[in-house]
């Protein structure tokens, strides 16, 4: 099953996979390595939006199960995005790629708040537009503000780089008889509660007819392989 022509991708990373090898925090070197792949789309054509979690630094909701306030704990993941986001445009830029950073939590000495017609602006210039800090409100998380940047900016893709190389009928970590789906409908992800983004992000797609792909960004030229369709993933779509 092959994806429909993509011109404008909205790639997720979650935010895990800047540790690299590390168990907490940024890994400079896995971060260029990141930012090659991104370097070698934009060059084959694509126009990229790019969302970054924060996982590999603060979650609200491991906060919260620690006794913090949700929301405030919420916040503070919100503000790892940006991190994250910083570090992903410093690595971009060292291998020649423009790019702007837009936050939900406006940040001007840092990054431009989230202005849509400016971030058409940036990709009709070939520069790659970084969405920091989700939807800006807590209770999300960054799948959320992956999806409504997908159709605000109107991307013909979600792409979800994370550690696992798509979506299963249950756990693989707990499950080695676990099966990888080639493709899934959003209704089937919603029902059966497939763990690939929280259900409004799958649902947001869903409604404006954006098709998920879940991969594994820690192999080397995945993300060129999925793109090119030859790669290991899940296609959520309608059918
Ligand atoms: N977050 C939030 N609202 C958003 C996006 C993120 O409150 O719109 C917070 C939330 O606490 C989340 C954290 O930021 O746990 C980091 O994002 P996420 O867990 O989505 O990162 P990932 O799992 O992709 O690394």
């Amino acid at each position: 099953m092959s994806l429909p022509t993509i011109k404008r991708v909205l790639l997720k990373l979650s935010g895990e996979v800047l540790m690299g090898n590390q168990q907490f925090g940024i890994d400079p070197e896995f971060v260029a390595e990141l930012a090659k792949e991104v370097k070698a789309a934009k060059d084959s054509g694509l126009e990229i939006c790019l969302v970054i979690g924060g996982g590999n630094i603060f979650r609200g909701m491991a906060g919260a199960a620690k006794g913090m306030d949700r929301a405030q704990a919420d916040y503070m993941g919100m503000l790892a995005t940006v991190m994250n986001a910083l570090a992903m445009q410093n690595a971009l830029e060292q291998c020649g790629v423009p790019t702007r950073v837009q936050s939900a939590i406006e940040m001007d000495k840092v990054c431009e708040p989230v202005i849509r017609r400016r971030a058409e602006r940036h990709l009709e210039k070939g520069r790659v537009v970084i969405f920091a800090a989700g939807v800006g409100a807590p209770y999300f998380t960054t799948d959320s503000g992956a999806a409504l940047r997908a159709a605000e900016m109107k991307c013909d893709a979600l792409l979800k780089g994370t550690s696992v190389d798509g979506v299963y009928d249950s756990d693989p970590k707990h499950n080695p008889d676990a099966v990888r789906f080639e493709t899934v409908t959003y209704d089937r992800v919603l029902a059966d509660n497939l763990k690939v983004m929280d259900a409004s992000a799958v649902a947001l797609c869903r409604d404006n007819k954006i098709p998920i792909v879940v991969f594994s960004i820690r192999e080397k030229g995945n993300l060129a392989r999925v793109l090119a369709g030859e790669g290991v993933q899940t296609i959520v779509q309608d059918k």
